[in-house]
């Protein structure tokens, strides 16, 4: 049977290790969430061959409950919403790995050295996930609007550290550590995560999403040594890998060291401190801005947040057939942060049937804005604001942003005159060749669709 359990774990390791890839190119990525949702469900059956009789109760509960809520808040979530639902769901997953490491330590179980050490890791990292994932729920969810600094932050970070760590290991090394001392080492834990990320700025919260789901996974990955389970050790290491590495990528494509996104807030705040941009905003109409596109030779558009928000997308791939029956050229550039998550435009565009060979990545469509007659941007800010290229005192300085300031003309829809994600006013809608087109994402494209249609008729 324990042969036939490690074979269904190790077909299980490789279908998750080909799912993921699958998932890094928008054509593969629903095969490959089709395949790590099979291999999760492989592993969940193989475990009940090997499971204790006596518990098997408990586990079929487990599952129905937490896979109903998943299940129920996976149909319902909005793709907006979407980092606040995985930093909850990468909360469960280090509270389940500290959750662990505290049945051990109230067992007082005859740990080596080894995995004890591993055992107070674990507990240490889940718990700093656990709470670190809900104070970033909580930010993105609107319920904690502004980042807090307390006084003397990075010391009390490091003296926070040091005690739970110092504590950590006590209990972990002590035969019967009492009741109070392991209570108070969980609680510190918690307290390290949220005193970790309450400082952090919104525009960074992804990353520190991201950083804590690889957190998670290293939890688990521990854990998986305490259990003596191999199938815990290889999923954690995937999870811990896979999560390190889209930390690399963001914080690569923001140009913010992790240290700095840690240690250094990236907010309005920051930002003010500055001259900021001069000039006036120029208003124009939706008539206008169909008219400046129907009769130009290309167009490149630049989706953001807000046409998220405003789920603007298929009106947006409307507006692009229309002018490429006008004998426009339409194309769709990508910045890899724009939105709330890696990929976040690519899959709106997908799912709104815009073809993959029209969406380009900024290092691809970058040196193509001076050619185009319009760049249209739509409810993007911080990932089109050339002071990223121009002012060094801004915090967005050195982040690869895409030339739409490059653009023979450049139109930006937006509700009003609001900062972007990281509070920073947009240099961009002060340039000369630069229009505002005021209104809800949703609202401004359908009326320029209208006129486009006028023109033509
Ligand atoms: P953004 O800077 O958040 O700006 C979005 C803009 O959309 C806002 O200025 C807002 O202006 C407008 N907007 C909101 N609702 C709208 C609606 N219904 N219709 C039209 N416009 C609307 O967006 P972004 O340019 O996509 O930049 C993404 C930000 O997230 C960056 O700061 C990036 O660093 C950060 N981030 C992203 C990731 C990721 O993985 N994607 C990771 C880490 C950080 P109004 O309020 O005036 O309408």
């Amino acid at each position: 049977m324990n042969w036939f359990v490690s074979m269904a774990y190790f077909i299980v390791t490789i279908l998750f290790i080909f799912g993921l890839k699958a998932m890094s190119s928008p054509v593969t990525a629903r095969r490959g969430i089709v395949w790590a949702g099979f291999a999760m469900i492989a592993a969940t059956v193989a475990t009940f061959f090997v499971a204790d009789l006596n518990n098997i109760g408990l586990m079929v509960l487990a599952l129905v409950l937490g896979g109903s809520a998943a299940w129920y808040s996976g149909k319902v979530v909005k793709m907006t919403d979407m980092p606040q639902m995985v930093a909850l769901y990468n909360g469960m997953g280090g509270g389940a790995a500290a959750g662990i490491a505290a049945i051990e330590l109230v067992r007082g179980a005859d740990h080596s050295a080894m995995v004890a050490t591993l055992m107070v890791l674990g507990a240490i990292i889940g718990s700093v996930a656990f709470s670190g994932s809900c104070v970033a729920f909580a930010k993105l969810q609107g319920l904690l609007n502004k980042p807090i600094r307390l006084p003397q932050q990075n010391t009390i970070n490091f003296f926070l550290t040091l005690l739970t760590f110092g504590l950590g290991l006590t209990v972990g090394y002590s035969d019967a550590p009492s009741g109070f001392s392991i209570f108070l080492f969980f609680a510190l834990a918690l307290a390290l995560g949220v005193v970790l990320v309450l400082p952090i700025g919104g525009a960074d919260m992804p990353v520190v999403i991201s950083l804590l789901n690889a957190f998670t996974g290293l939890a688990v990955g521990f854990k998986g040594f305490v259990l003596g389970v191999p199938m815990l050790i290889i999923a954690g290491i995937v999870v811990g890998a896979a999560g390190s590495l889209l930390t690399h990528l963001m914080a690569k494509a923001m140009n913010r060291p992790i240290k700095n996104i840690i240690f250094t807030p990236l907010s309005g705040e920051a930002a003010a401190g500055g001259e900021g941009p001069q000039g006036t905003m120029r208003e124009t109409s939706a008539m206008d801005a169909a008219a400046l596109m129907r009769y130009g030779s290309k167009v490149i558009v630049v989706p953001g947040y807000g046409m998220a928000v405003a789920g603007a997308q298929h009106k947006v791939w409307e507006m692009a057939q229309l002018l490429e029956e006008a004998g426009v050229e339409v194309v769709f550039a990508i910045h890899p942060v724009a939105g709330r998550m890696p990929g976040h435009m690519n899959v709106l565009l997908a799912e709104a049937g815009v073809p993959y060979d029209k969406i380009f990545d900024l290092d691809e469509i970058n040196s193509d804005f001076p050619q185009a007659d319009v760049a249209l941007v739509i409810g993007a800010n911080d990932v089109v604001n050339p002071v990223a290229r121009t002012d060094k005192s801004s915090p967005i300085y050195g982040m690869p942003i895409l030339n739409a300031d490059q653009a023979r003309d450049a139109i930006v829809i937006k509700r009003g005159r609001g900062a972007g994600y990281s509070g920073i006013e947009n240099a961009l809608f002060f340039e000369e060749n630069c229009s505002m087109l005021y209104g809800s994402a949703q609202d401004a494209v359908g009326e320029i669709i209208g006129h486009i249609k006028s023109f033509s008729d």
